[in-house]
This record gives C-alpha cells, sequence and structure tokens, in this order.
C-alpha cells in the first residue's frame, strides 16, 4: 500500500496511526477480529469497480460474468459451512440482513418477541431507537436470576401476545443458547424463528456452538466478529419460499449494487473457514475465554452467569466499585482495548454502565494462548481494583506491553 501516503498524506496518516494502535493494544472487544491478509488483500481489489445488482446469472448489468463466480463460491462456502441449503451473502452488514429476514418474515405492525437489549440482546431485536422497535409491537424477554435466557418467561409472553416472530440471538451473552427450545415455543404459538447467530458464527461453524439452521425459518449473521472475515452481513434459510422473500427484500428491497470485493473477502474467508486449522482457532477461542475468566474472577471480579461457554466473558465491576465507562478508560490507558457494557439489573445509565464486555476472538487471532489469556483476565482486575495506584497500574501497562511484544501484528504491513 505504496498510493495512499503520495495521494492522500492526511488518511495515510490516519491509516498508520491505527495500524499502530492496533498493534499496541491488545483487543478485546468481543465483535471485533483481525482477518487474514488474504481476506484484507481481496477487499482491495479491482472487485470495488463493479456494478452487479441482482444475483447471479439473473444481473442488470452486463460484465457480470466473473463477480458471478465470486459470489457463487461464497453461497456454495456459506451453505457448506452451516449446512443451509440458501445463502444470501450480500447484505453489507448484520443489522441490514435483520430488516432483510423481518421483511421476509413479518410485516410493520405485527408482534414481534426479542431479548431486550439491556439484557443483552441487539438494537435490531427490537430497541425503540431502532427500525425493529419502531415498525414492529415489540414484546421483550430477558434473563432469569441465574442469569440465563428466561425460556419459560419467553413461552409464558409467546403465549400471551401470539407473536408472529421470535428473534433469538444476543451481542452481550456468554452462555449457550438452546434453539430447539425456541423453536418449540415458536412451533407451539405458530411463530416463525429468526435467529441471529453473529456473535458465535464462528463456534457454529466448528460445532462448538448449536447450530441454529436445523431449528430456525432464517438464520442471520455478520461475518466478521467470530467467523473472522470481512465486516458484512449472510442470510441463510432452509424454505425455498423464504429463500426467495429474502433475495428480493434484501435486492431490491433494502440495498441497490452488492459491494463485490467484499463479498469476494467473504469467500476467502468462508473458505478459511472451512479448513481444519479454523476448528484448531476457536477451540482455542473458547479456552483462552475460560482462562480469561479464571483470570479474572480469581482477581476478585465477578462474571455475568457465573463464567463463560463461548468467546466472550460479560464481566461485573460491582466488587471493584468501578463504572464501566472509568474501566474501559482505563484499560485502554494500560494496552487493554474493551467496551463498557450493561449487566442484568443494570443501574447505571447505557453511557456509564457497571459491567464491561470481553472477548477473544482478535487475541487469539493474534496468538495469545491460554496462559497469556489468563494473565490478561489477571491485568483487568489489577486495573480496575487498582484505579488509583499509578505505581500498581504501571507495572500493568508493563506486563501488558511485554504480552503484546511477543505476538506482532501484521509485520509486513506499513502504510
Ligand atoms: N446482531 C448482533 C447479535 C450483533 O451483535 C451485531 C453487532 O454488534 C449486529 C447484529 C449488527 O451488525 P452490524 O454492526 O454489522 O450492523
Amino acid at each position: 500500500l505504496n498510493y495512499v501516503p503520495q495521494t492522500d498524506p492526511e488518511v495515510a496518516d490516519a491509516l498508520a496511526q491505527e495500524l499502530a494502535r492496533q498493534r499496541d493494544t491488545i483487543e478485546l472487544i468481543a465483535s471485533e477480529n483481525i482477518v487474514t491478509p488474504a481476506v484484507m488483500e481481496t477487499m482491495g481489489t479491482v472487485l470495488t469497480n463493479k456494478y452487479a445488482e441482482g444475483y447471479p446469472g439473473k444481473r442488470y448489468y452486463g460484465g457480470c460474468e466473473k463477480v458471478d463466480i465470486v459470489e457463487n463460491l461464497a453461497i456454495e462456502r456459506a451453505k457448506k459451512l452451516f449446512g443451509a441449503a440458501f445463502a444470501n451473502v450480500q447484505t453489507h452488514s448484520g443489522s441490514q440482513a435483520n430488516y432483510a429476514a423481518y421483511s421476509a418474515l413479518v410485516k410493520p405492525g405485527d408482534t414481534v418477541l426479542g431479548m431486550s437489549l439491556d439484557n443483552g440482546g441487539h438494537l435490531t431485536h427490537g430497541s425503540k431507537v431502532n427500525f425493529s422497535g419502531k415498525l414492529f409491537n415489540v414484546v421483550s424477554y430477558g434473563l432469569d436470576e441465574d442469569e440465563r435466557i428466561d425460556y419459560d418467561r419467553m413461552q409464558a409472553l409467546a403465549h400471551e401476545h401470539q407473536p408472529k416472530l421470535i428473534v433469538a440471538g444476543a451481542s452481550a451473552y456468554p452462555r449457550v443458547i438452546d434453539f430447539e427450545r425456541i423453536a418449540q415455543i415458536a412451533r407451539e404459538v405458530g411463530a416463525y424463528v429468526l435467529v441471529d447467530m453473529a456473535h458465535i458464527a464462528g463456534l457454529v461453524a466448528t460445532g462448538h456452538h448449536p447450530n441454529p439452521v436445523p431449528y430456525a425459518d432464517v438464520v442471520t449473521s455478520t461475518t466478521h466478529k467470530t467467523l473472522r472475515g470481512p465486516r458484512g452481513g449472510l442470510i441463510l434459510t432452509n424454505n425455498e419460499e423464504l429463500a426467495k422473500k429474502i433475495n428480493s427484500a434484501v435486492f431490491p428491497g433494502c440495498q441497490g449494487g452488492p459491494l463485490m470485493h467484499v463479498i469476494a473477502a467473504k469467500a476467502v474467508a468462508f473458505g478459511e473457514a472451512l479448513q481444519p486449522s479454523f476448528r484448531d482457532y476457536i477451540e482455542a477461542v473458547v479456552a483462552n475465554c475460560q482462562a480469561m475468566g479464571k483470570g479474572m474472577t480469581d482477581g476478585g471480579l465477578r462474571l455475568v452467569s457465573g463464567g463463560t461457554d463461548n468467546h466472550l466473558c460479560l464481566v461485573d465491576l460491582t466488587p471493584a466499585d468501578v463504572t464501566g465507562k472509568d474501566a474501559e478508560r482505563l484499560l485502554e490507558e494500560v494496552g487493554l482495548t474493551v467496551n463498557k457494557n450493561t449487566i442484568p439489573n443494570e443501574q447505571r445509565s447505557p453511557f456509564v454502565t457497571s459491567g464491561i464486555r470481553v472477548g477473544t476472538a482478535a487475541g487469539t487471532t493474534r496468538g495469545f494462548d491460554a496462559n497469556e489469556f489468563y494473565r490478561i483476565g489477571a491485568c483487568i482486575a489489577a486495573t480496575v481494583f487498582n484505579v488509583n495506584d499509578p505505581v500498581r497500574l504501571d507495572a500493568v501497562k508493563a506486563e501488558v506491553s511485554a504480552l503484546i511484544a511477543a505476538h506482532p501484528l501484521y509485520p509486513e504491513l506499513s502504510y
């Protein structure tokens, strides 16, 4: 990438700063990952020049034969990865995938049962500030006293409100989701099931989380979290009728030309995820998350639900008497990037919060092992319990720097 500094030094400078930031911190934001050089290279290719409205073999523009090859590869690999009969790989984001899925399944004004945002659901699962909360009559389910999804309550709400659609999946839930049970509840009331597996898609691909495809009418995902692809969305179904509705909900329903360079990068990422090495990677993501969780609990913190089954921990900072907002800032100062997060029964605003969410997808790609993740967990605890002790914080920062130095990021890259 030698063109940008010559053409646009201001943008090149920002790119260089961001590369340095990613190199000099440990990325613990649970929704992020570090793509392979092959995935990144594919995004910066000639495919960005091409308009290809429509679908392979049925385009509204000429010259689409080559991009058809790429989109078909992405579709076939996605189907193989998740055992689905149909895949749409065109949505630009996970939110847009959900918008298209809703369009295919329900009409404005219909009742939708989704997981509440403050219990770990996503904005697109019915939040008032999102299209989902504005267009639909949303009823929300949440967690029980063990901080697990309250399936009994979900069932009671479903019988009471007779939703047309039940949405499952989460942005901040560290436990296995019982898709079979949710599908059973939906069957009882004649509702569709939409599973948004954005966070856990990588784990689903390798069998480290049950696959929702056999149970859900439609499955949506992002491609950039544990699945480790470019930023984007994915929609799967086994139902041919719904597949047609989904395709028209995506194009022309809510977008024009697909991002062919990103679809090509999705194909590359799906190809990587089909390799045995990706199974080893996800195995390590899960083991590392257990280790990081132990490092934090040994250091005095509490994990929501008492632990984790997947790639993330939701951490209750109450024992350290520090807010999520302050913890996020302090952790950034020692070299650990996290996000503040509400916890069940949150007493503070979403801008302040009493928790943080941390994940191991990016750090595992970078090469940190379970011992190192235990130390990272211990560093998190040491930081939030010593907010007023600069000497202790300096020691944590030095330990984080040593961990970072052992695992260089994109050593071949410069701007
Ligand atoms: N669904 C879930 C469960 C998510 O966690 C997210 C993103 O964080 C999304 C959907 C939205 O994805 P995007 O940011 O690509 O719109």
